[in-house]
C-alpha cells in the first residue's frame, strides 16, 4: 500500500482513519499515495486555526507578516526540484507547465512579501482620508481596515495544486488571517508536501497554516461569522458553496472562482500575414496546449473576421500538428497528460457535445503518444473545432471542455464579435489582437463589464506581454457571472477580502492615531 498522506490540523499531523483515496500518476497509471480526512475533529481544527493561529498572526505587523511570506518563499525555493518531480508524477505536466504552477506560486508570494513590506509596521490599514461629519471639522469619519478575526477556508481545484494555494494564502496570511487549505483531491500531493515543508521549517506561528486532504465533507459546516471561504472549481460546486447554510446564516464572505468560456478576438485590421494575426495564432496554440488546456483562463473560443476564418484555421492547425504529446519525462514531449482518467473522459464527452454543433478543423486526439501507453495514459492531443454559424452554435458558448480544445468562430463586424464574447455570460479573460490602438481601446472598454481581465496584444508588445492565460498578482483575477463573480489578486486590493472595513467616527485627535502601530 502507498503512503497515507497525513493532514495538518490543530498544530499536528493527523492521518485520516479511513483507507484513503488513491492518487495516481496519470501517465503511468501507478498509485502514488493516498489521502483521507475521515475522523478528523474539524471543530477543533477550525477552532485552533481561528484562535491560536489568528491571534498570533494579528499580533504581528504587516511588515512582520510580509517577512513570513518571504520565509515561505525560501522554503519553497529550497525544495523546488522535489515539487517538479511531484508535479510530473501526479499532474502529468511537462517542466514548462509545472513552472506555471510552482514558480508562479513562488513569484506571487514574493510579490506580496514586497508589497507587505511597504505597508510597514502597522496593524491597522487606513482606508481613505477623514471626512467631517458636520459643519465644523471637530467630529469626523475615517474608514479603517482590520483583519477579520476568523479563518480562511481555501477550497481549491485540481489544476493548480501549488499556485492555487499560494495565490490565496499570500494575501490571507499577509492580512493576518490563518489558512486552512483543502486541495482538489486528484493532485493533492503537491499542496500537502508544500505545507509539510513550510510546517517543518517552522517559519509560521502555530495554527497559521493547515491542510486537509480528501473529502470536503463537513468543512463548510465549520464556518462561523468572521470566517471567509475562497473557492475555485466548477460552477456547479461553486453554487453549492454559495448556497451553503453556513454562508447564508453567518454572512460568511465567499469568493467563487468558477469556470469560464474565455475568448480571443482578432480585430478586422489584422489580416493574414500581419504581425497581429501571427500573435493570435501563437497565443491560441499556447493556450490550448499549456497544461493540456486545463487552465481556467485558457482560450476556448476564437473569434475572427469571417474573411480570415480559413486562414486562421490553417495557421493554428499547422502549429498544433507540431505539438508532441505523451510522457512528460521524455524531453521531446511538449504536452503532457490530463490529471486523471475522469478528466480524460470528461474531455472526450465534452468534445462530442461540441461536435454536434461544430466541425473538426484539426484533430490531434488520435495522434500517437510519445513514450506512453494510450490504454493507460490520460493524454489527448489538441483539437480545433470550428463552425461558420457562430450564433447558432449555442453549446460552444456554454460548455467548457477542460482540455486542449478550442472553437473557431467567424464574426461579421466588431459589434457581432463583442456580442459573441458576451455570450460567455461573464468570463475571466479575453484577449484582443490588432495594430489599431484606438479600435483596440474601444473594444477593450466594450468587453470590460463582462470580463475580469482584457489582455490587449499589439505588435508593440508582441515579445513582452505576459500571456493571455497567465495570472499576474498585479492584475485582477476573477470574472462576473458564470466565472463566479470573484475577485482575487490585483495587488493589495486582494487584502480587502480578508479584512473588515469600519468607519470610525471621532475627533481629529483620535482619528490621527488610527492606522499607526497599535
Ligand atoms: P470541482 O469538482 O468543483 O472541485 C473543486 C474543489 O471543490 C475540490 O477541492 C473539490 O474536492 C471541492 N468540492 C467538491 N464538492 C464540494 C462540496 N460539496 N463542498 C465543498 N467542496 C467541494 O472542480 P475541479 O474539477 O477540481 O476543477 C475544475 C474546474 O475548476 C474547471 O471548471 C475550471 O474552470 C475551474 N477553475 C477555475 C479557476 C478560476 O480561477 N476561476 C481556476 C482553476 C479551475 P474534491 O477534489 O475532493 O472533489
Amino acid at each position: 500500500m502507498t503512503e497515507l498522506l497525513p493532514n495538518f490540523v490543530a498544530g499536528r499531523w493527523q492521518a485520516g482513519s479511513g483507507e484513503g483515496v488513491p492518487l495516481f500518476d496519470p501517465v503511468l497509471g501507478t498509485e502514488l499515495a493516498r489521502v483521507d480526512a475521515t475522523g478528523l475533529d474539524l471543530t477543533n481544527a477550525f477552532g485552533f486555526a481561528r484562535d491560536t493561529g489568528g491571534a498570533a498572526l494579528r499580533a504581528l505587523t504587516y511588515r512582520e507578516r510580509a517577512a513570513l511570506l518571504g520565509a515561505i518563499v525560501k522554503v519553497l525555493q529550497a525544495n523546488r526540484d522535489l515539487y517538479y518531480d511531484i508535479a510530473t508524477a501526479n499532474s502529468g505536466t511537462v517542466k514548462n507547465d509545472s513552472a506555471v504552477d510552482i514558480d508562479g506560486a513562488i513569484f506571487t508570494l514574493g510579490q506580496y512579501a514586497r508589497w507587505g513590506e511597504a505597508l510597514g509596521d502597522v496593524r491597522v490599514l487606513a482606508d481613505g482620508d477623514a471626512v467631517k461629519l458636520g459643519k465644523e471639522p471637530v467630529f469626523q469619519s475615517r474608514h479603517i481596515q482590520v483583519p477579520t478575526p476568523g479563518v480562511a477556508l481555501l477550497i481549491n481545484a485540481f489544476n493548480f495544486p501549488s499556485w492555487g494555494l499560494w495565490e490565496k494564502a499570500a494575501p490571507a496570511l499577509l492580512s493576518g488571517v490563518p489558512v486552512i487549505v483543502k486541495p482538489g483531491t486528484s493532485t493533492a500531493w503537491l499542496t500537502q508536501r508544500m505545507v509539510r515543508d513550510v510546517v517543518d521549517a517552522g517559519v509560521l506561528p502555530a495554527g497559521a497554516l493547515s491542510v486537509i486532504c480528501g473529502s470536503s465533507q463537513g468543512l463548510m459546516d465549520q464556518l462561523q461569522v468572521f470566517d471567509v471561504v475562497s473557492f475555485t472549481g466548477s460552477a456547479e460546486t461553486g453554487a453549492v458553496i454559495r448556497s451553503h447554510p453556513s454562508v447564508s446564516k453567518h454572512s460568511v464572505r465567499a469568493n467563487i472562482e468558477a469556470d469560464s468560456l474565455n475568448s480571443a478576438l482578432l480585430l478586422p485590421d489584422a489580416a493574414p500575414g500581419s504581425e497581429a494575426f501571427d500573435l493570435l495564432v501563437r497565443e491560441v496554440v499556447r493556450e490550448m496546449t499549456v497544461k493540456s488546456g486545463q487552465k481556467c483562463t485558457a482560450i476556448r473560443r476564437v473569434m475572427v473576421p469571417a474573411a480570415h476564418y480559413d486562414a486562421v484555421a490553417e495557421a493554428i492547425g499547422a502549429k498544433l500538428a507540431a505539438v508532441t504529446v505523451g510522457n512528460p519525462r521524455n524531453e521531446s514531449v511538449r504536452m503532457g497528460s490530463l490529471v486523471s482518467r475522469a478528466q480524460l473522459n470528461a474531455v472526450r464527452e465534452g468534445l462530442e457535445v461540441l461536435k454536434a454543433q461544430a466541425g473538426v478543423l484539426y484533430d490531434g486526439s488520435q495522434a500517437p503518444l510519445v513514450d506512453a501507453d494510450p490504454a493507460v495514459a490520460c493524454c489527448i492531443g489538441p483539437v480545433l473545432l470550428g463552425t461558420r454559424d457562430a450564433d447558432g452554435a449555442g453549446r460552444v458558448h456554454e460548455v467548457e471542455v477542460f482540455g486542449p480544445v478550442a472553437t473557431l468562430l467567424p464574426y461579421r463586424d466588431i459589434d457581432h464579435a463583442v456580442a459573441l464574447a458576451h455570450r460567455g455570460q461573464g468570463s475571466l479573460v479575453t484577449s484582443l489582437y490588432g495594430a489599431d490602438d484606438a479600435a483596440l481601446g474601444q473594444v477593450a472598454v466594450q468587453l470590460a463589464a463582462s470580463h475580469g481581465r482584457v489582455h490587449v496584444i499589439t505588435p508593440a508588445v508582441g515579445k513582452t506581454h505576459t500571456g493571455h492565460g497567465n495570472v499576474m498578482p498585479m492584475s485582477l483575477h476573477g470574472g462576473p457571472g458564470r466565472a463566479g463573480g470573484g475577485a482575487e489578486l490585483g495587488g493589495l486590493r486582494a487584502l480587502d477580502f480578508y479584512h473588515r472595513r469600519s468607519a470610525i467616527q471621532a475627533s481629529p485627535e483620535v482619528l490621527a492615531r488610527l492606522g499607526t502601530a497599535s
